[in-house]
């Protein structure tokens, strides 16, 4: 396997999700029945979900290409759709130089690719514990890395179990933007009391929008401009953070949410972050 990631925290107290690809795992076959380009680079597809391929909203699949000599490549992808839709959807950059996804960019309606028929990781919002719903959840996102809380917010479920949901997404420029309108549209539906209130930010580090700040995510944090945008305060009884995407930002704002005096989520000593890296 060529990029399982490494957790970078202890497995979850409940409901361990099975130890990265087995060889034992079930692979199938699906044909791919949707599929959607935000620009050149960046796409969204669907493949056909197998009825028994049972997940929760954060975690992963593993997805194969077979090639010419024989061998298949493997890649993870976090999984953008519901547990209740009837399709697994991803959300993909086409790394130009990229051997799986340079291929996938070149996928239409009808082509196949395999699918590990075990979802992985623990970037789940079970993990934290939560005694009540007075609390904050921040999602923070560099591009691709907004996938598992499309799930997340496509289900009820964390609607009712947080009072307060920040999705903070990171792109370069204002093309770069998936997803946007469906997440506003999420919160206008889940607009209710007794409902989390939602917090959206976007920030362009590349380019400059209307409604979207500049900058790094680490940057926004220490100038106070996110709080401020999101108009939530990071308070060390009520947040509680999911970092994923690119690396260098998890690792970034994993050190700065330290100073500040939160703590990584442990087995054995609930903390307030989970992360996700995707190199
Ligand atoms: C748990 C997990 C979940 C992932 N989920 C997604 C996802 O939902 N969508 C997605 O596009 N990728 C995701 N990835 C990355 C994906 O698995 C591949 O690494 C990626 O598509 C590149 O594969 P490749 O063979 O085309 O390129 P490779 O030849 O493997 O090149 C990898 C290089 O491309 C860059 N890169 C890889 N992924 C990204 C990315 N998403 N954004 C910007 N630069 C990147 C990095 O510099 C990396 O070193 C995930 C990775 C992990 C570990």
């Amino acid at each position: 396997m060529s990029n399982t990631p490494t957790p970078a925290v202890s497995p979850p107290a409940v409901a361990p999700t099975p130890p990265p690809s087995s060889a034992s795992a079930r692979i199938t076959k699906e044909p791919v029945v949707w599929v959607h380009r935000w620009n050149a680079a960046l796409m969204s597809f669907r493949v056909r979900r197998d009825p028994g391929y049972v997940f929760a909203p954060g975690q992963f699949a593993r997805i194969g290409l077979a090639k010419e000599n024989g061998e298949t490549i493997w890649r993870a992808y976090s999984i953008v759709s519901a547990p209740h839709e009837l399709f697994l959807e991803f959300f993909l950059l086409v790394v130009p130089t990229g051997e799986f996804s340079s291929r996938v960019g070149r996928f239409n309606v009808g082509d196949t690719m395999l699918v590990e028929q075990m979802p992985q990781g623990f970037l789940t919002v079970d993990r934290f514990k939560q005694p009540g719903r007075e609390q904050d959840l921040w999602l923070l996102a560099t591009g691709t890395g907004l996938a598992p809380y499309v799930s997340m917010l496509r289900d009820d479920e964390v609607w009712k179990r947080f009072e307060n949901i920040v999705v903070v997404l990171s792109v370069r420029e204002r093309h770069d933007l998936g997803y946007t309108e469906e997440l506003e549209q999420l919160a206008a539906d889940h607009a209710r009391e007794g409902l989390a209130k939602f917090h959206f930010v976007k920030t362009l580090t590349r380019d400059s929008l209307h409604g979207a700040l500049q900058g790094r995510i680490n940057t926004l944090l220490e100038s106070g401009a996110l709080e401020v945008a999101a108009g939530v305060k990071l308070n060390d009884s009520r947040s509680r953070f999911m970092l994923c995407g690119n690396p260098e930002m998890v690792e970034t704002m994993r050190r700065l949410l330290k100073g500040r005096g939160f703590r990584m989520n442990r087995k054995l000593e609930p903390g307030h972050i989970i992360v996700e890296n995707y190199w």
